[in-house]
């Protein structure tokens, strides 16, 4: 090929290169990690997020506050997804990972500027990524982890959330409480779920045994409530299909009209004496509910919902043991499902029905209150973490000391081991136990204390006791032992953050050329 320069990009894209991308994606990074790390901790600040429809969300919660910003920068972007992964992997810890990857992206950025190869920095950072791990499995305080040790794990990964009135002491409680039902072999997690009411206060919050659906009764005369019911659920329409109408009756005359209403009319009877012929307590159906055929369904005593959605219908068959059934006349007493209680509740704006002690399983709803909808939501995500992190501590290997312990150790463990890691990997090595650091002196930073001289203490009561944390109290942070506070993180969490930190932090480095089309 001659002299001709060979143009593979559009005029549009631009082209950043080298240092230039580097830098610019190392920056974007770190702003965006920089912007959650305040909220760290128990004594984390909350972020008021305000969309451009004026929507707002106030939130302690590092994958929320991430989900919700309008982040452009791809490097920046690729935090968001950290925080993403952390929360499908654990439900826990994002703030953690995201704060992690900054700082991995700042002690990366001085080695770079020392002239160490991005390969280099790479190849360091996996290497102190697996002794991150091996140090996490050495601290992992209680293998078989009881009661006591779970409602801690809880109330740790809420502390710092706005709960309102009711405290994370009682909403731990309620989460293990609830966690023990579904446990059976491993932990059923999707078999408890979390439903919200705005209108009373939140320490009204409780465990509810079995589900609760936002469904109001078709009729108001129908019963409320119902004790040890038979279950229907239903794929059914009742209603006359306009076309068998006109199929069959040529209206004529009055008389005519006449027959044809009455025939109607006992086609909606036939329906509600085939659901009383079963002694149907209750049906839910998925299709829509014609008057008449409510009528008589009242008349006969059913109490019935219509159009129900299918992850209702689905959980209310898993609960009681019922079978979806598509047409009335294959209904049989077998596809029958039952619970202790099927009961209507009103509130401000909702009807919502509970379905108590079915008889398949043992689903279980935490019902969260709140005052405001900005409480039952700060809660609902406060009790997912909660629900998370016990599953985590029950399912995949315990827990570890809190309050920064976890992250002291993990540092000091690398720093021994670094010392026999030859060439300048050992800087990059180095350089990931200084970025775990970011973890404890944030913690401290948020709780007041002087981030330095609390770093010294911990690292120092960390070499004496083999044990050392920031624990807020009421209004100050201390160094204490966590395991003595009542401080846990699951293991996983920890095992999730370091594996997603380095993997993006390395990926970042490694960009040399960023190409972006320009559309
Ligand atoms: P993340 O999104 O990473 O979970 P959080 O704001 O929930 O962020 O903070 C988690 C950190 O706070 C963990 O290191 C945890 O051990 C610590 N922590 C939680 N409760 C306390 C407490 N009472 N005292 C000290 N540290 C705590
Ligand atoms: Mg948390």
């Amino acid at each position: 090929m001659g002299g001709q320069p060979m143009f593979i990009l559009s005029d549009d894209s631009e082209r950043t290169r080298g240092e230039d991308a580097q830098s610019s994606n190392i920056e974007g990074g770190k702003a965006v990690s920089e912007s959650v790390r305040t909220t760290l901790g128990p004594k984390g600040m909350d972020k008021m997020l305000v969309s451009d429809s004026g929507d707002v969300v106030i939130t302690n919660d590092g994958a929320t506050i991430l989900g919700e910003m309008d982040i452009e920068h791809p490097a920046a972007q690729m935090i968001v997804e950290v925080s993403e992964t952390q929360e499908d992997e654990v439900g826990d810890g994002t703030t953690t990972a995201a704060v992690l990857t900054g700082q991995l992206l700042a002690k990366a950025e001085n080695l770079l500027d020392d002239d160490v190869h991005p390969t280099t920095i790479v190849e360091g950072y996996h290497e102190a990524a697996e002794l991150a791990h091996e140090a996490v499995d050495e601290i992992v305080v209680d293998e078989t982890v009881d009661d006591d040790v779970l409602r801690n794990v809880a109330e740790t990964s809420m502390t710092g959330k706005g709960t309102g009135d009711v405290g994370a002491e009682a909403l731990a409680e309620t989460i293990v409480e609830g966690i023990r039902r579904v446990e059976n072999d491993g932990v059923a997690r999707e078999d408890i779920t979390v439903r919200t009411q705005t209108g009373a206060s939140s320490s009204a919050t409780e465990l509810v045994e079995g589900v609760i659906s936002e469904e109001e009764p078709v009729r108001e005369d129908m019963p409320a409530t119902v004790e040890d019911a038979s279950i229907a659920v239903l794929d059914v329409e009742f209603d006359i299909r306009e076309s068998n109408v006109d199929a069959e009756y040529d209206v004529g005359s009055v008389e005519d009209l006449n027959a044809a209403i009455d025939a109607e009319e006992s086609q909606f009877e036939q329906y509600a004496d085939a659901l009383a012929d079963l002694d149907v307590d209750v049906a839910f159906v998925t299709e829509s509910v014609d008057d008449r055929a409510a009528a008589h369904l009242a008349d006969e005593g059913v109490l019935a919902f219509e159009s129900v959605d299918d992850d209702e219908a689905k959980a209310i068959t898993q609960a009681t043991g019922a079978s979806r059934v598509g047409a009335i006349d294959d209904l049989e007493a077998d596809d029958l499902g039952n619970a202790e209680r099927v009961s209507v509740e009103s509130f401000a704006d909702d009807d919502l029905v509970f379905v108590e002690g079915g008889a398949a399983a043992e689903s279980v709803t935490v019902f969260a209150r709140g005052g405001t909808d900005h409480v039952t939501d700060e809660l609902e995500r406060a009790l997912h973490d909660g629900l998370d992190v016990v599953t985590a501590a029950l399912d995949a290997g315990g827990v570890v000391p809190g309050g920064g312990a976890s992250e002291v150790a993990i540092a000091a463990y690398i720093r021994d081991h670094a010392a026999s890691i030859e060439g300048r990997r050992q800087l990059a090595v180095e350089a990931f136990a200084d970025a775990t650091d970011v973890l404890p002196r944030t913690l401290a930073e948020n709780t007041g204390m002087d981030p330095i001289d609390a770093l010294v203490e911990l690292r120092s009561r960390h070499d004496s006791e083999g044990r050392a944390g920031i624990i807020s109290e009421s209004q100050t942070g201390t160094v204490t032992d966590p395991v003595e506070a009542g401080v846990f993180d699951p293991a996983a969490v920890k095992h999730e953050a370091i594996e997603s930190a380095t993997e993006a932090a390395t990926m970042i480095v490694r960009i040399d050329d960023v190409i972006s089309a320009d559309n």
